[in-house]
């Protein structure tokens, strides 16, 4: 028997529609590539998502056409989230950090229609616009006065001019919820890059189950900052979430630097934010080495890479934020797992607390996890075992766009498919996941497996250590052992003794790294992660020491 209720689809366009009624006045404000601070209400983007919508008519973007963008956190990102999904077209987020022909590889793969980008990335727009076969249409994010002369071959549109031509009367028609809303690639690290297509439908239900208080906990009194950048995996669904629960927006644009973010958490009292280690890494270094507060900060998520247990601490302890680990990757739209604790971890002694919260969480519901050995046994969960990290959901990818790849699940003894999220993990007795590796990134020593993680974590418990990497590298008896690479903090000094002696009494001998290199610089991939695969190249030629 069939239910009697009513078949609303779950569209992108209810979100603006939603927070325009009724958290019309709230605001989103935006630093501008142009330099200023940018102040506009929910209210106002809707309208121009309108006009927007109908420019987008105008210029022949049909229904599930792509229309990719290059640019940062801000308004007019955000009128395009809502105008490109909202009529039934798909937003084609493109990280504008890769490499420009793999830039335009992605946008012939994804058959992109139009592209709109920001200022910045105009010498981007040089290279790749000869290299684009099938973009119609060029539009920068900008009004007349800073429009840039139009590179040979392109004629350039103007954002501004654009949404004035237009009205803001749109209907936003009723879809099907299983459309496609928008896509966004994988950073393809090895081979090329894979296309997440993610619909209205799995869209929204992660829009719900991210603002929930055991994951993101967001209300209309929160103001929230994603610095994770919406040109990737949707800036982790903030956007949405935040137009869903009428929360304060504040979009930091392209200056990403510690005194920039700072200045702007502060300026507009912030009490949530999101992104990545490294950023927080710069953000922390410029708070502490001029002896500042947070004044309105309450949490900050963390996540796309593991959160250093000493940056979890040095939040908690010395600034009395919350820093809540997240886990996720861009087939799961993208939050799989949160790290909150359960009502039994309240009386805690801090040490135990802390190493709860270093781990990257619990699924919520939506998210099915197991890990599974080689053969695609389940592993069990006593925070010990690790296998192969296996997910399924309705926010997970099917296949990829184009059926790049071929079938990416796996069926396992139930007839139950699954997705290989190619991490090795624990879950222990309370359902907390703790990462151990990338597949590809844990160090295999003599048959044992080393994780990586866990010694770039003892590492940066040095006061002198600003980044650490942790590689496998090729060795004559024990097939590979540990190398650290470190980047030292500006002016500190520690020699690589002192950096081996931390590991003592910590992790077993034979886990201990072998030796380290400190580098300047450790290459940092297009989501600011570090690029372990680089680092390996780098130090391909690498002899061990003697014994
Ligand atoms: P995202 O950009 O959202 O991180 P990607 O698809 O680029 O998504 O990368 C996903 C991968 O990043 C995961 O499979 C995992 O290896 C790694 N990752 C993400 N979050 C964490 C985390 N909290 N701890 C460890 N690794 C993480």
């Amino acid at each position: 028997m069939q239910g009697l209720m009513q078949d609303v689809p779950l569209l992108v366009s209810s979100l603006i529609r939603h927070a325009d009624r009724h958290h019309g006045d709230v605001e989103v404000v935006s630093r501008r590539v142009e330099g200023d601070i940018h102040r506009t209400t929910y209210r106002e983007v809707h309208g121009r998502a309108r006009r927007l919508a109908n420019a987008l008519d105008a210029l022949g973007v049909a229904l599930s056409d792509r229309v990719a963008t290059l640019a940062w956190n801000g308004y007019r990102h955000l009128e395009l989230y809502y105008a490109v999904s909202g009529k039934g077209s798909v937003l084609h987020t493109i990280n504008p950090r890769l490499a420009p022909e793999q830039i335009a590889w992605i946008a012939n793969h994804a058959e992109d229609r139009c592209l709109f980008f920001d200022l910045t990335f105009l010498p981007i727009v040089e290279k790749i616009a000869p290299l684009m076969k099938t973009v119609r249409a060029v539009v920068a994010m900008t009004d007349r006065e800073h429009m840039p002369p139009s590179p040979p071959g392109v004629e350039l549109l103007c954002y501004e001019e654009l949404v004035a031509a237009h009205g803001d009367r749109y209907a936003w028609p009723e879809l099907d919820e299983h459309l496609a809303s928008s896509l966004c690639y994988t950073s393809g690290t090895t081979g090329h890059p894979k296309g997440a297509l993610y619909s209205h439908r799995s869209t929204l239900l992660h829009t719900f189950a991210i603002t929930w208080p055991d994951v993101m906990n967001l209300s209309a009194r929160d103001t929230i900052m994603p610095v994770v950048p919406m040109f990737h995996v949707n800036a982790w669904g903030i956007p949405y979430a935040a137009t869903m629960t009428g929360a304060k927006l504040v979009l930091p644009g392209c200056a990403l630097d510690g005194k920039s973010v700072y200045e702007l958490m502060e300026a507009e009292k912030v009490t949530m934010a999101a992104g990545v280690p490294t950023v927080w890494q710069n953000l922390l270094a410029y708070v502490g080495q001029n002896g500042l507060r947070f004044t309105s900060m309450q949490r900050t998520v963390i996540g796309g890479a593991a959160l250093p247990p000493a940056m979890l601490r040095t939040f908690e302890e010395r600034y009395g934020v919350a820093a809540l680990h997240a886990w996720g990757m861009t087939e799961m739209s993208p939050l799989g797992t949160l790290c909150a604790l359960r009502p039994q971890h309240a009386a805690l002694p801090a040490d135990d607390a802390f190493a709860i919260k270093a781990k990257q969480g619990r699924v919520f519901h939506g998210v099915d996890m197991k890990i599974v050995d080689d053969a695609g046994n389940d592993l069990p969960w006593d925070g010990a075992a690790f296998g192969n990290l296996l997910v399924r959901g309705p926010c997970v990818v099917r296949e990829y766009f184009q059926g790049e790849g071929g079938d990416p699940l796996v069926t396992d003894a139930e007839g139950l498919r699954w997705f290989p999220t190619g991490d090795v993990a624990t879950i222990d007795a309370d359902g907390y996941m703790q990462i151990t590796d990338r597949s590809k990134d844990v160090i295999k020593s003599g048959g044992e497996w080393i994780s990586s993680i866990d010694l770039e974590n003892i590492a940066l418990t040095h006061p002198a250590v600003a980044m650490a990497a942790c590689i496998g590298v090729p060795h004559p008896k024990w097939d590979e052992r540990p190398l650290l690479v470190v980047v030292l903090r500006p002016g500190a000094g520690a020699t690589r003794d002192e950096l081996l002696r931390i590991y003592e009494g910590r992790v077993p001998k034979w886990q201990i790294p072998d030796d380290v290199a400190i580098v300047d610089a450790i290459p940092l991939g297009a989501t600011g992660k570090m690029l372990k695969n680089k680092l390996r190249e780098q130090f391909a030629g690498y002899r061990w020491p003697a014994p």
